[in-house]
């Protein structure tokens, strides 16, 4: 249903990897807010239709493009037909990741590369064609701005595992842990411009990416302890939270990274004195 609030009405905002999980939360709160949507996807493109069948039910307007956000091509393309279509950008929300695990002894250069080519690179491409959007519509009478305070916002996905060491998983943490110095970094240089941005670092979110562990009753036990708030977090509260870092109710927060964790990042290891 659309939000009689209607915060990012008129705007533009492109979810990448919104076929499934936490992007289409994303990408249905943004278009429930008023926003127009990009809903992108890279190989699944039924699951992308359902995303922007479900904002059209609910009476949002949104559009699909397939792009693979480590593809420079599918990235520039992508937002060209954004911007043919809608006529400018507004938010990024840089989402798109994924993990291939393998011990680390035995991890293989495809998979290290593979996680860090779409988690890492592909920010970098989107965050970068994002920023040259953003100021490129400047003073563009064809293109007013929506938002009353920065010319442009960015939220990327990052995880409690840009913090937390996860073996393992050691492409994925360090893609992670990678994003944190490009996000802070690409914040200090575009604050000058009036760019926005923030990351969100998501504890454990029931999405098809930890499927394997929040469908067996023994491993969901096991996740539990590493929870104080003990459940697991669902894909709209990290929509709700990338809303508020896109939205001018945190115009004064730059270069941040919100933990949405269920306090999993308290050391709750200690809470019984260790
Ligand atoms: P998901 O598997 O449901 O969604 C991942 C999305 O990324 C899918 O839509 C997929 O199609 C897309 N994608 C993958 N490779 C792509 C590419 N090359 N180009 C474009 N899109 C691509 O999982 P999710 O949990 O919703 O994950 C979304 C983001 O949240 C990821 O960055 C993930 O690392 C992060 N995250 C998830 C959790 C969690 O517990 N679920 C926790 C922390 C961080």
């Amino acid at each position: 249903m659309i939000s009689p609030e209607q915060k990012f009405k008129d705007q533009v905002v492109i979810v990448t990897g919104s076929s499934s999980g936490i992007g289409k939360a994303c990408a249905i709160h943004f278009a429930g807010q008023g926003a127009k949507v990009v809903v992108n996807y890279s190989s699944n493109e039924e699951e992308g239709k359902k995303t922007v069948d479900e904002i059209h039910e609910r009476g949002g307007e949104a559009i699909l493009i397939q792009a693979d956000v480590s593809k420079e091509e599918d990235v520039l393309a992508m937002f060209r037909e954004t911007v043919d279509k809608f006529g400018r950008l507004d938010v990024l929300v840089s989402n798109a990741g994924l993990q291939k695990d393998a011990p680390f002894l035995e991890m293989t250069l495809q998979e290290w590369q593979k996680v860090i080519d779409v988690n890492l690179t592909g920010m970098f491409l989107c965050c970068r064609a994002a920023s040259r959007q953003f100021l490129a519509q400047v003073n563009n009478e064809e293109a007013p701005n929506h938002s009353e305070l920065s010319i442009g916002k960015i939220v990327l996905m990052s995880s409690v595992h840009d913090i937390i060491p996860w073996a393992g998983h050691v492409n994925y943490a360090a893609s992670k842990g990678g994003i944190m110095m490009f996000m802070k970094s690409i914040a200090q240089e575009l604050a000058p411009h009036k760019i926005r941005v923030n990351s969100v670092s998501p504890g454990a979110i029931k999405t098809p990416i930890n499927k394997e562990v929040w469908s067996d009753p023994d491993k969901y036990e096991g996740l539990m302890n590493l929870i104080p708030y003990k459940r697991i977090g669902t894909p709209q509260d990290v929509a709700k939270a990338v809303a508020w870092l896109s939205s001018d109710d945190s115009d004064y927060v730059n270069g941040e990274t919100l933990y949405i964790d269920g306090g999993m990042t308290l050391y709750p290891e200690f809470s019984d004195n260790g």
